[in-house]
């Protein structure tokens, strides 16, 4: 009898532990799912025999996903999730929204997002709309606080300026700084001048002018020199303004579809305030911070040199990479070349050391077991690069496991192609520079050179895994106007195509924003694709972008993200 007893017991205990361990946190059903689980494209981009493909049409391959403990427990049909959903499971209808695995965004600059929404924008604004601009943005932020803005034009505004008197009383509580486009003048309010101790004695600097009316009065306008008479006492960001400023950017991404983003190029700053909002949990979605190797960040190089890469996947940072400068850009003439410029002969551009990369620093992050990601762009900077990379596998075969990587890759000479796959380098590319920078970018290396330009078809051909970014701010992050880049090879609202032999497929391009960067990180067993087991990260979104890509590329860029989920919680709904 007490044997009965004891068995009931276990079997009751065992029961309800195992409706325990099947009742999802949450389930999603009605969504039409593209797990990519199928097998990559082949190098053309031709899908996969077990890809859901036929007939030229793509069909979703799940309709409904649980989640538990931020993982994914189950993928399939809605009839067969009924099982996962208990009492206290939540169930999100996604009323057949398309379920596509979490982005990942591969290279940006996140502050950059935010400083930029924070500074007033004055270009080409009237003296009144000036006034209403600053007024606006002090309504928005607390009192004390300096208001930035730039781009009013000296020369428009030259013989009347905008009334910073009337500014003064409109906003007297924000100090304000208002820079010239053309780097001649700044204006400011009373609260600005009184801060910065100008006053109408004041003795404007060398070749500089302090406004002043007919009674001798302030008129809150500095010229050339006398400009740094208040833009040196603009105080330097506060702690909580850079990360309210990060913070905006790591928003705007999730609003954006994505939930991991890389940054490329992290400073002391920036790392403290990304410490402290992991630290608080704030930290919305996974973040990469890629440490910049340079000279003014040593502090932070030498300490993470140290202290090695985080061996914690899950952890929302992850600081596993360093980030390095080759040479220049193409539109400045920076990046480095084996022949001239084609605009500008005698000038092949400039790289290495006369660019700030340090060989030495660079070693020690890669022995300390640090991916590298390095910035190249011309051809000569990129077989540099490359040859770098190779010479340091053959003292360190190991160090190739960790798929570093070249950002941008821009112009590749022909013969390095298949060097990239040779050496297992991740080809980071943004599919916007590739069409924004034409046609300028065939005037500085000419139509053949410019062959080898964006050339992600010829790097995939060459068994190179391409993982795709905006490097933002420069150009914009979305999702869908890098995927109409990609694969139309089209501005917007322009029917030149630049070399569409190298466009992606639509499948392609969604896999370089998912499975691939996760893979650029050695993280394609957590992430990447919708499978049981990985990370519960997914984005949904509006449109069929397999479908779409293919038939009316046109459309992506009408697509909406509708709500992102980062580790099974929603992190942006529409
Ligand atoms: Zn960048």
């Amino acid at each position: 009898m007490k044997n009965v007893f004891w068995i009931l017991i276990a079997v009751l205990f065992s029961c309800n532990n195992v409706q325990e361990s099947n009742n999802a946190d949450t389930v999603i059903t009605s969504a039409k799912v593209y797990t990519l689980s199928w097998d990559n494209p082949s190098l053309e981009g031709i899908p996969a025999e077990n890809a859901p493909f036929k007939d030229g049409i793509w069909q979703p391959d799940a309709e409904a996903i649980a989640i538990k403990n931020g993982l994914i427990q189950f993928v399939g049909s809605n009839e067969d999730v009924q099982n996962y959903i208990g009492e206290n499971t939540n169930v999100i209808d996604a009323k057949n929204a398309f379920i596509v695995p979490g982005l990942i965004e591969s290279h940006g600059h996140v502050q950059e997002i935010g400083e930029k929404a924070e500074a007033v924008n004055l270009i080409d604004l009237s003296a009144e709309e000036i006034i209403e601009a600053i007024y606006n943005r002090s309504q928005e932020i607390p009192e004390d606080e300096w208001i930035i803005g730039s781009g009013w034009d000296e020369a428009i505004f030259a013989n009347d300026y905008p009334d910073m008197v009337e500014l003064s009383k409109k906003v007297p509580n924000h100090p304000v700084v208002l820079n010239g486009l053309r780097g001649f003048g700044a204006m400011g309010n009373q609260l600005a001048f009184e801060k910065a101790g100008i006053t109408n004695k004041t003795e404007a600097t060398d070749g500089g002018e302090i406004l002043k009316d007919n009674q001798g009065n302030l008129k809150y306008v500095l010229l050339n020199q006398a400009k740094n008479l208040l833009n040196d006492k603009v105080p330097e960001r506060t702690f909580e303004q850079k990360s309210r400023i990060m913070m905006y950017g790591l928003d705007e991404l999730n609003s954006l579809g994505f939930t991991t983003a890389h940054h490329a190029g992290v400073l002391g700053e920036h790392m403290k305030v990304y410490e402290d909002l992991h630290l608080k949990n704030k930290l919305p979605i996974r973040v990469h911070a890629f440490i910049a190797a340079r000279m003014h960040n040593i502090d932070l190089v030498n300490k993470w040199i140290e202290r090695g890469p985080t061996k914690n996947d899950t952890s929302f940072l992850q600081v596993k990479t360093f980030k390095a400068y080759y040479d220049g850009s193409l539109g400045s003439r920076g990046a480095n070349f084996i022949e001239d410029y084609s605009d500008m002969p005698g000038h092949k551009g400039v790289s290495s050391k006369d660019y700030g990369f340090h060989e030495d620093i660079v070693k020690k992050a890669m022995d300390a077991g640090f991916q590298l990601a390095i910035h190249a762009i011309g051809d000569k900077g990129n077989r540099d690069v490359l040859d770098f990379y190779n010479n340091y596998f053959k003292e360190n075969q190991e160090s190739k496991e960790l798929r570093h990587r070249i950002e941008h890759a821009q112009i590749v000479h022909p013969d390095d192609f298949k060097r990239f796959g040779e050496l297992n380098i991740v080809a980071s590319m943004e599919p916007g520079h590739a069409v924004e920078d034409m046609p300028w970018a065939i005037d500085r290396v000419g139509e053949e050179r410019a062959k080898g330009g964006y050339a992600w078809r010829t790097l995939r051909k060459n068994n190179t895994t391409v993982i795709f970014n905006a490097d933002y701010s420069g150009t914009d992050p979305s999702f869908f106007y890098g995927a109409y880049c990609a694969i139309t090879k089209q501005k917007r609202d322009d029917d030149k195509q630049w070399f569409p032999e190298q466009a992606f497929t639509s499948e392609e391009t969604l896999r370089a924003y998912a499975i691939w960067a996760a893979y650029a990180s050695n993280q394609e067993n957590l992430t990447g694709t919708i499978e049981k087991g990985k990370w519960a990260d997914f984005t949904f979104m509006d449109i069929d972008v397999l479908n779409l890509g293919n038939t009316n590329p046109n459309q992506l860029l009408n697509g909406k993200i509708l709500k992102t989920m980062v580790n099974g919680n929603v992190v942006f709904e529409q």
